[in-house]
């Protein structure tokens, strides 16, 4: 990887900063806890806010599992080194989105791929 030590260690406090705050968040929006506070009462109400809890929950799960894996990536040197293509991710990328794990390119072709799916199911090619 080409990061120099002061990137390496501006990425790595970039990345301990983000998971205090998801481990946090985590704690806050626990699934479980919701459960124990649910008791017979409301049922409807109730699984609504499980529902948001747990939606809340999964997007923070996943941001938690991108932290997991930037943070191996940094310890094996290749934080900036794009998965798919195996090109380099520029540091300041890296700076805005600490987890990316792909450069810019393959990054933009995946969103691409991801909006031609969701908002135009029936376009043809
Ligand atoms: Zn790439």
């Amino acid at each position: 990887m080409s990061l120099n030590l002061a990137q390496q260690a501006t990425l790595k406090s970039t990345l301990d900063t983000l998971e205090q705050k998801i481990q946090a968040e985590l704690r806050q929006h626990n699934p479980q806890q919701l459960d124990h506070q649910s008791g017979e009462g409301d049922g409807v109400i109730t699984d609504v806010l499980n529902h948001d809890a747990m939606s809340q929950f999964l997007h923070e799960h996943a941001e938690w599992q991108s932290l997991q894996r930037a943070q191996a990536r940094l310890s094996e040197n290749i934080a900036d080194v794009c998965c798919e293509c195996g090109g380099p991710i520029p540091f300041n990328r890296l700076e805005v989105e600490p987890t990316a794990e792909r450069c810019i390119q393959c990054q933009a072709a995946l969103e691409a791929n991801d909006q031609r799916l969701h908002l135009n199911p029936h376009a043809s090619l």
